[in-house]
């Protein structure tokens, strides 16, 4: 089985669809998605669309996700995700509004390798930006390969025989990653649709789950157009800014 492995598209439609056009991206059999599909950009109803028509083998609720379809509070957000909240409230179908009320909290396991959540098995809203972190996270994780996102940071940690190893952080996380048989790991794919490892580009990771590889793939899209997009919808202009800059 290979997977691709989405999280953090963040109403970026133009991010989207440059990784479902990325040649490993279209050779994946299955799509997991680890939450966060809106916020921040002006396209939420566009990617809720476009990822209910593929049809994830599973998926997970991010906490932009809960609070544009008002399971939560923006209360907790710093203003700019704030004001970017209460404008997607505003902007979502009550159809995809709905879609979104439905997604599941994680952990969510996927098959016998490979676990999905948002945040941290423990936590949906836990950020993991450390092998410190990971560590708890791991042992609260039930399968060998626990896939997360939430930070916008690619990372990757192996825990094998009680030692830890950050395998790749950030832009340094890249190409292939083999999964030994007795370790247990810990991956972030980045954020397809706001990075912030000083990468603009889109991130992305292919799971093979038979020759046991995870890729780590990057892929340039039009951030131009996505950033006059937030500029049109009058959402703040610091979340147009940052996509240039990977921040
Ligand atoms: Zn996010």
């Amino acid at each position: 089985m290979r997977y691709l492995v989405l999280s953090d598209i963040h109403a970026n439609i133009e991010a989207l669809e440059a990784v479902l056009a990325d040649p490993p991206a279209l050779l994946c059999d299955s799509l997991l998605v680890l939450g966060d599909l809106v916020g921040y950009g002006a396209d939420p109803n566009a990617v809720v669309e476009r990822i209910r028509a593929l049809a994830p083998i599973a998926m997970v609720r991010g906490n932009h996700d809960r609070v544009a379809c008002g399971l939560d509070s923006a209360d907790g957000f710093n203003p700019v995700a704030r004001a970017a909240a209460e404008w997607t409230v505003s902007a979502l179908t009550p159809d995809n509004c709905d879609f979104l009320r439905a997604l599941p909290p994680g952990p969510l396991e996927v098959d016998r390798l490979v676990e999905i959540c948002h945040g941290a098995p423990f936590d949906e809203d836990a950020y993991i930006t450390n092998e410190r972190h990971a560590l708890g996270a791991l042992r609260a994780a039930d399968r060998p390969v626990s896939l997360f996102g939430h930070t916008h940071l690619p990372l990757a940690v192996e825990w094998r025989h009680e030692q830890i190893r950050l395998v790749g952080r950030g832009p340094r996380l890249a190409g292939m990653l083999p999964l030994v048989d007795d370790a247990r790991y810990l991956v972030n794919p980045g954020s397809v649709g706001q990075p912030r490892d000083g990468d603009p580009r889109a991130g992305y990771l292919t799971l093979d789950t038979d020759a046991r590889q995870i890729h780590v793939h990057r892929v340039v899209y039009a951030v131009e157009q996505a950033q006059a997009k937030i500029l049109d919808a009058g959402l703040p202009e610091l979340l147009a800014r940052r996509l240039s800059i990977g921040q």
